[in-house]
């Protein structure tokens, strides 16, 4: 597992805005959930935000919520890229988001993958669908999971979000068959995009709404 601290993270807490530090924690998959899934591209030029992703981190960003990217990035044992590409994906996404007026707090990926090529060629704790890289960032960062949110696009996120203790929300194509998943890898909500996330997650907490039993698709 690594960690990378985005560049912007520098800047103090309390002077980010009225709202900074107000609102939940929510963790992200970054690949066709944040951004439009470019299989293992790692070009900051070739990073577009996915549907959604712009207006969700306005936002959120406006509620003072805590955004923490986690990911796979098998690419790094498979060698076709390093840890230090990665590391200037989170300054790319950082500087985005903070346009945006929102905050990324970290940057977490699991580099390993048991057929890679290299030293993370490991069978590890942090690939989701294990917990290991959300849990790791609530110690980090002094996160509850179970006050907090991860979204992403496939069950292994709804399973290593679930599985960490968060309330989940699945995004993307995948959303439409959320139902029939096995309940340890079934989000709470499945929606379109991260913009509908977005309302859930911000309409959840002025109701108090607790995580929900089964699947609910949200319209639009
Ligand atoms: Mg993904
Ligand atoms: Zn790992």
């Amino acid at each position: 597992m690594a960690v990378i601290e985005p560049a912007s993270h520098t800047s103090s807490p309390a002077t980010s805005g009225p709202s900074a530090g107000t609102g939940p924690t929510v963790f992200l998959d970054k690949d066709g959930t944040l951004i439009e899934d470019l299989p293992y591209n790692v070009d900051p030029m070739r990073i577009r935000l996915a549907p959604g992703s712009r207006a969700a981190m306005r936002r959120l960003g406006a509620a003072g919520c805590r955004i923490v990217i986690a990911t796979n990035q098998s690419g790094v044992a498979r060698g076709y890229f390093t840890e230090a590409d990665l590391a200037a994906v989170a300054d790319h996404l950082a500087a985005e988001l903070e346009g945006l007026g929102a905050r990324l707090e970290g940057f977490y990926f699991c580099p390993h993958l048991p057929e890679g090529i290299n030293e993370f060629a490991i069978d590890c704790s942090c690939r989701k669908p294990e917990p290991g890289l959300i849990r790791r960032a609530a110690v980090d960062l002094g996160i509850e999971p179970q006050g907090s949110w991860f979204v992403g696009d496939t069950w292994m996120d709804a399973m290593a979000g679930r599985a960490a203790g968060c309330r989940t929300i699945m995004v993307g194509p995948e959303h439409r068959d959320a139902a029939s998943l096995p309940p340890d890898r079934r989000p709470d909500f499945a929606v379109p995009d991260l913009l509908a996330a977005a309302r859930i997650i911000l309409d959840g907490e002025a109701a108090g709404a607790a995580g929900a039993e089964t699947v609910r698709e949200v319209a639009r």
